[in-house]
């Protein structure tokens, strides 16, 4: 989504003349384009390049353009890639079908230079909209963190992706202490200050990995990746004391601030289960009804 990065159209074609073809006529535009000549290996390229555009011819041997186009369409991480199919001669009744899998748009062979480029940038430039309104979908106003959906998503995602790989991750849950009294006293958008201010803090003593999210009102919850949970205590311990040393004042009057954290790890937490971020996320939750019931201004794990 950033504009310096060019965006990658992905051609499936058994044909090299097309592919010979077509890179000629988008070479001026500022797009990558990767090539695979079959199905499988498109299906392959699309699920590890994916791709800004999918351009797919209909006849192919062995896997054709409309079963590899609904195979794309069926899987979650692919489904969102626009296609446009490229045909000889198409029926209507295809072309309705195409539609009715997803495909955006299509070109017929032989292509017109000036069309194929109209039609890959017009297609490119909606993709560039949908990226970038389902990131706003994704990212808490207030804070600019992300939100409790992208964090649902997400955890799910890497929960799978590290348990793969053997690696922990730890979530914490964030809860601002006595935060109510600040928005009687001061009023709310005093109290929204305070959050984003905190948002900050976190921001800025997290790694760059860490999935940093604004949970609801005045709670945060914090995905740390490759992260046993004796490390996430220590990170947990450090974004309390960074809470405690802020000075903040409305006025003249000091605001003292604090926070509790609950920590759960996935190295103890033993679970198995397909929803086992969820239960992580819960675990911390626990943790932190704990670190309120001690006193606040703690970390539980
Ligand atoms: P505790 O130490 O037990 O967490 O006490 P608390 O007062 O923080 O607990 P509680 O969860 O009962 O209160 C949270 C308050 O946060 C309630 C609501 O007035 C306030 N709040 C929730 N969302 C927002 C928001 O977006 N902006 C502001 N200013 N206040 C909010
Ligand atoms: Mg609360
Ligand atoms: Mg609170």
């Amino acid at each position: 989504m950033n504009d310096m990065v060019h965006q990658s159209v992905l051609l499936i074609d058994d044909s090299p003349d097309i592919h010979h073809l077509v890179g000629a006529r988008l070479r001026s535009e500022r797009v990558n384009l990767l090539h695979a000549h079959d199905a499988s290996e498109g299906f392959q390229l699309a699920a590890s390049k994916q791709p800004d555009l999918i351009l797919l011819d209909l006849d192919m041997p062995t896997t054709d353009g409309i079963t590899l186009c609904r195979q794309l369409k069926a899987e979650h991480e692919l489904s969102d890639i626009p296609v446009i199919f490229l045909t000889g001669t198409m029926d209507v009744q295809t072309k309705v079908l195409a539609f009715e899998l997803g495909a955006v748009d299509y070109v017929t062979k032989p292509f017109d230079a000036v069309e194929l480029k109209a039609r890959v940038r017009s297609a490119l430039r909606t993709k560039r909209y949908h990226d970038l309104l389902t990131t706003k979908a994704q990212i808490d106003a207030l804070t600019g963190l992300w939100n409790r959906g992208y964090l649902n998503d997400r955890l799910a995602v890497e929960m799978s992706v590290l348990e793969r790989k053997g690696l922990p991750v730890a979530v914490a849950m964030i809860d601002i202490d006595h935060f109510k009294p600040i928005n009687d006293t001061y009023g709310h958008p005093f109290g929204d200050a305070v959050i984003q201010r905190i948002a900050g803090v976190l921001g800025n003593t997290s790694r760059d990995s860490d999935v940093v999210c604004r949970y609801g009102g005045e709670e945060f919850a914090i995905i740390l990746r490759d992260t046993p949970s004796a490390g996430a205590m220590l990170v947990a311990e450090r974004m309390r004391k960074a809470v405690e040393t802020l000075q903040l004042t409305s006025g003249q009057t000091p605001v003292p601030l604090t926070v509790s954290i609950g920590i759960a790890g996935s190295d103890r937490v033993d679970d198995t289960a397909t929803d086992s971020g969820k239960h992580l996320l819960e675990a911390a939750d626990r943790a932190l009804y704990r670190a309120k019931k001690a006193g606040r201004n703690r970390v539980e794990g």
